[in-house]
């Protein structure tokens, strides 16, 4: 029926979902974000619109209060909020504003008296934007500083003259049960004390909240990722053909374990990534972005290989895998494309070290601080060693890389789009195998009771962390060998472009 019935999400608001990372004092449950992507994971283990939903009223919209709120707006809207009477909303993405967040066109123009803005624009793909209640709005506002203004962050409700619901919901390939709205606003009036944090501040506003939903896109992929792990084992253990359970072909066993090794290393990166966010550090947005980028691209192969290992019976709707194939196909798009993530990964990565180089070359005395030795990692049982070798010689190889690469290209790195989108893979890569090194070192300091799942566990990171290997040095490889300059000519027959 494409909708979340209300009696699902009054039952959310009960179990205290819609509040959870909220202080009790405003009724939530306190929740770290440790805690808060646990419970994500079970959502999206079992309904992924259930876990878009909450992410879009809990990640971006109630977090953007609970971080950037007067206490007076606090006060009015928590509460509400987080017991379920006010759902929330994010609304950034405009027509001329989807990867380029910062082109955002709609205005907010103050009003003669000081009391408040006029807002006039149109938002569209807005997840619960004709059901909310409270909507954080991103809108320009003039700026002595900035010809075109500054993006400031609102806090609307429907019930403001001006606000105009086009589409409530858009018809769309999967996450059916969201609302996916068109939103307008005609010179809509907004008071001052609606801004949300500083004016002038709302992008600062809309890359701390996606940091937080791009967490928990981690953990509602590692939900669904099990999920398909434990369907696929399952079929692959009882249904026959030539006389063999499935399970017993190699292709199969090759799916599996790939499958098993990429959710082990996407739940490693999802609690690691929380528990930076509790440990108080201030800067996240690499871990964020390389989390969400492993986990969609990793989920979405995991589950078109286990709709394969279904065969026939995984196409038919009466099992879950092709809506969870169209489900699964939002996490590459939403909260920042990956392609545009890759991108971002890699240059917010260099960008040290590109000061540094630019350091060196007025001052090239100085180039020996370009030196780093490959890190020796601590190795808590002799069994790890050779994995700790590996991870430590590529954390090596990768920063020669980027080096290497930017002696090469200089200022040409900025339009270099495929190099950099290696760059970015290899450190995701890197992260993802971090991230199970350190897992499988606490596992060998806290060996669980139960022999079998202590194996099968420790050799589904060994074999995580292997597959990273190979993919870093595929990436890195491909920085000299690569057919870009071909692919960039072809497309460009293709587009009518002149490069
Ligand atoms: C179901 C759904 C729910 C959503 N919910 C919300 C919401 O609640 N709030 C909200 O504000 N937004 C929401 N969005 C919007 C979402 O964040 C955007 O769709 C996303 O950021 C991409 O923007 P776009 O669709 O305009 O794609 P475009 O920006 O047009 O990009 C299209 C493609 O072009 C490529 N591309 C773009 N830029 C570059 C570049 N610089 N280099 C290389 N390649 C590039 C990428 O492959 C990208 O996928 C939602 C979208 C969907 C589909």
């Amino acid at each position: 029926e494409a909708d979340i019935p209300s009696e699902v999400i009054a039952g959310l608001a009960e179990l205290g979902v819609l509040g959870m990372t909220v202080g009790p004092e405003h009724g939530g449950r306190g929740f770290s974000q440790q805690n808060y992507c646990r419970i994500i994971e079970v959502i999206g283990a079992h309904c992924a619109s259930t876990a878009v939903f909450v992410n879009a009223h809990h990640s971006i919209g109630v977090r953007g209060l609970e971080l950037f709120g007067t206490d007076e707006q606090k006060r009015r809207w928590m509460k509400p909020m987080t017991n379920g009477d006010k759902l929330a909303a994010f609304a950034l993405t405009e027509p001329d504003a989807g990867s380029d967040a910062g082109n955002v066109r709609t205005q907010a123009v103050p009003t003669p008296d000081g009391s408040g803005y006029h807002l006039t624009g149109e938002k569209r793909y807005i997840t619960n934007g004709a059901i909310a209640d409270v909507l954080t709005v991103m809108a320009r506002t003039p700026d002595p500083s900035e010809p075109d203004g500054k993006i400031t962050a609102f806090l609307v409700t429907p019930d403001m003259p001006g606000f105009e619901i086009v589409e409530a919901r858009m018809e769309k390939c999967g996450i059916k049960g969201t609302a996916t709205a068109r939103l307008a606003f005609h010179e809509m009036f907004v008071p001052k004390e609606n801004v949300l944090g500083r004016v002038g501040g709302g992008l600062k506003v809309a890359l701390t909240v996606l940091d937080f939903g791009r967490t928990t896109f981690g953990a509602s992929c590692t939900g669904a990722a099990k999920f398909c792990v434990e369907r696929a084992v399952a079929h692959a253990n009882e249904r026959k053909q030539f006389g063999q359970t499935l399970g017993e072909f190699e292709l199969v066993k090759d799916k599996i374990a790939l499958a098993a090794a990429d959710t082990y290393a996407m739940e490693s990166m999802t609690y690691h990534t929380a528990a930076l966010i509790d440990s108080g550090a201030h800067d996240y947005m690499l871990e964020t972005a390389m989390l969400k980028v492993f986990a969609s691209d990793n989920l979405w192969r995991i589950v078109n290989d286990t709709l394969q290992i279904h065969g026939g019976a995984g196409y038919f709707s009466d099992e879950p895998f092709e809506r969870m194939m169209r489900d699964a196909r939002i996490n590459l798009i939403g909260e920042g494309a990956n392609d545009v993530l890759r991108l971002f990964i890699a240059m917010v990565g260099l960008r040290g070290l590109g000061l540094q180089l630019q350091g060196v070359a007025k001052a090239p005395w100085n180039a020996a601080s370009l030196v780093r030795p490959t890190p020796s990692l601590p190795v808590t049982n002799g069994i790890l060693q050779p994995a700790s070798a590996r991870l430590a010689r590529n954390v090596g190889k990768f920063a020669r890389a980027c080096r290497n690469t930017l002696i090469r290209y200089r200022e040409a790195i900025l339009d270099a789009q495929a190099v950099q989108a290696r760059l970015g893979d290899a450190a995701t890569e890197l992260f993802a195998a971090s991230c199970v090194y350190s897992r499988l070192s606490s596992l060998m300091q806290h060996p669980p009771q139960d022999e079998t799942s202590f194996e099968r566990e420790l050799q589904t990171g060994l074999l995580s962390m292997k597959v990273a290997h190979r993919r870093i040095r595929g990436l890195l490889a491909g920085l000299r060998d690569n057919d870009d300059a071909d692919l960039v000519r072809t497309a460009n027959l293709w587009l009518g472009g002149s490069k």
